[in-house]
């Protein structure tokens, strides 16, 4: 080992390489926010403090990060934390990593849900939470219900949503998809980022991608399997005019958007993210007032 010190600049600069090396996406960024973590600062900081030497001790955390990454541990389970819609939801290998593509998702029901009023939204493989307490964040006259197949994510999701303080707004029950459902009244908007990965192409996947919950990705042989059933069994969950608001895998567009028509939902479109893959299908309830799109009125009055 040379005799230069560890300095913070130094330090960024050979884990960058070494990532680059090991073909890693984003290979400073990730360098940024493990040292970040070990320093416990912000990545905006470390930039304040280019030369300063690293401690035997916090040299020896971050090495250890490194070879952890390195084999794949996905880096915000190695640092417990993800950032979602400016919110710092607590992550770990119970749940699959908020993605920023899943933004869009919140977005497109916040367009659907007026500020002021109440409403009940249901959010179907909730994992970590962040689409529902998000929105429970954002629409404080809301009451989200939450279900995961998995007791372990369910946990995340409570933890994460007394941290940000919604706990009173936002319910988690364990159980496949409507099931822990029966007997509650019906939802103002079903809202759901399902598994949706076509089982095929599992070893395609990143090798962080892999370390997620299989669970939480794996939408079947066409990928799709997961999508059919909340497209066949959320009529009945939602009021008339309600929205069906799903996630859906970059060329999954076409598919869901017959398989909503022909379930018989009203003003079905399909929205892509910002690198133009398909992204998200929205409907409304099949009895519901005719809207051009989701923020047209698609809830329409309140029913109740
Ligand atoms: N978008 C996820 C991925 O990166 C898939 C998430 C899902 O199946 N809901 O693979």
């Amino acid at each position: 080992m040379s005799e230069q010190p560890w300095t913070v600049r130094r330090v960024l600069g050979w884990t960058a390489q070494h990532f680059e090396k090991l073909g890693l996406d984003s290979p400073r960024l990730t360098a940024e926010v493990l040292l970040a973590h070990v320093l416990r600062t912000s990545r905006v900081r470390l930039y304040t403090d280019l030369d300063r030497p690293l401690e035997a001790a916090e040299l020896a955390a971050y090495r250890g990060l490194i070879a952890l990454r390195a084999t794949g541990e996905p880096t915000h389970y190695l640092t417990g934390t993800r950032e979602f819609y400016g919110r710092p939801f607590t992550v770990d290998a119970r749940v699959l990593v908020p993605r920023p593509e899943t933004e869009l998702l919140v977005e497109a029901v916040l367009q659907a849900i007026p500020r002021d009023t109440d409403v009940r939204l249901l959010d179907l493989c909730t994992g970590s939470g962040c689409v529902g307490i998000t929105l429970a964040l954002e629409r404080p006259r809301a009451r989200v219900l939450a279900t995961d197949l998995s007791p372990g994510a369910a946990e995340v999701a409570r933890a994460n949503a007394t941290t940000l303080g919604v706990a009173d707004r936002f319910e988690v029950r364990v159980g496949d998809l409507f099931a822990p459902v029966e007997g509650e009244a019906p939802f103002d908007a079903v809202v759901a980022n399902p598994p949706y990965v076509p089982r095929g192409e599992f070893p395609t996947l990143p090798a962080e991608v892999r370390r997620e919950p299989a669970q939480a990705l794996d939408g079947g042989p066409d990928g799709l399997e997961v999508v059919r059933r909340i497209a066949a069994a959320a009529p009945r969950w939602l009021l008339p005019g309600g929205l069906l608001a799903l996630e859906i895998g970059d060329r999954q567009g076409p598919a869901v958007h017959s398989l909503l028509e022909a379930a018989g939902y009203a003003s079905v479109h399909i929205e892509r993210d910002l690198a133009r893959h398909d992204r998200l299908a929205l409907g409304t309830h099949p009895r519901g007032p005719a809207a051009t799109h989701p923020g047209d009125g698609a809830l329409g009055p309140d029913p109740r």
